[in-house]
């Protein structure tokens, strides 16, 4: 089988093998076995880091997958040299890990190899490539956040305006039931910006790291409502 997929994570293995886990664009999330990797003159060494992006050969080997050869497209090096890129690029490593895939897999990957390349080689506003993928998460499984009126009344919001942890939609001060959270105007209007917006936009548009914490915070506490799955985001969160 052939596949372009990215290298979410790796597991050392016997002998100087690397289970490695990756995310392909056909197949979803697989395990396969890069032999003899982590010798220092190994062909395949640099296939077995984190966002390691090419493709992949896989066979079937005795009782697990074994990888082949790897055309690597784009190592996304430059992540590695950054520790506030590192952190935020891991994020959404983590947030593929976490999700399970039908339908949605061709479009989760060709937006985690967008917002990776702005991450990498452009100088956009931090945590905005994570904040921009987790939005179109949400989206992509049918539940998109922003809106300009309250989803249930369908008035306009004129006060304040909260995000429904039971639906992942906004709502108004009426209508916002016991498990809701306050969405401030600041944070509401990255949402809007965000979801508004393609990858490529993303250097121009401007926020303070406090903002966009407090919108990370919201948008994590909805995915686990939503995936039921908690997102550490290590170096960002914890
Ligand atoms: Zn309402």
């Amino acid at each position: 089988m052939k596949t372009k997929a990215v290298v979410l994570k790796g597991q050392n293995a016997k002998e100087k093998d690397k289970n490695i886990l990756l995310f392909s664009i056909d197949e979803g999330k697989i395990w396969a076995t890069l032999k003899g990797v982590r010798g220092e003159k190994a062909k395949l060494k640099y296939a077995k880091e984190p966002f390691c992006f090419g493709d992949f050969i896989i066979e079937e080997g005795k009782g697990s997958k074994i990888i082949t050869s790897v055309d690597i497209i784009e190592p996304f090096d430059e992540l590695a040299q950054d520790v506030d890129k590192y952190f935020e690029g891991n994020a959404m490593l983590e947030i593929v890990n976490a999700l399970s895939f039908d339908s949605e897999k061709v479009a989760i990957f060709l937006n985690l190899i967008k917002a990776l390349k702005i991450l990498a080689f452009h100088k956009a506003t931090q945590y905005s490539c994570l904040l921009k993928f987790l939005i179109d998460v949400f989206s992509l499984y049918g539940v998109s956040l922003y809106s300009q009126k309250c989803t249930s009344c369908g008035n306009v919001f004129h006060d304040h305006i909260y995000i429904n942890y039971n639906v992942g939609e906004l709502c108004c001060t009426s209508c916002r039931p016991f498990q809701s959270e306050e969405i401030g105007k600041g944070e509401y209007n990255i949402l809007k910006l965000l979801s508004q917006n393609d990858y490529n936009k993303l250097p121009t548009i401007k926020f303070s790291s406090e903002l966009g914490l407090k919108l990370l915070k919201i948008l994590v506490n909805n995915f686990s409502y939503r995936f039921d799955k908690h997102l550490k985001f290590i170096g960002i969160l914890s």
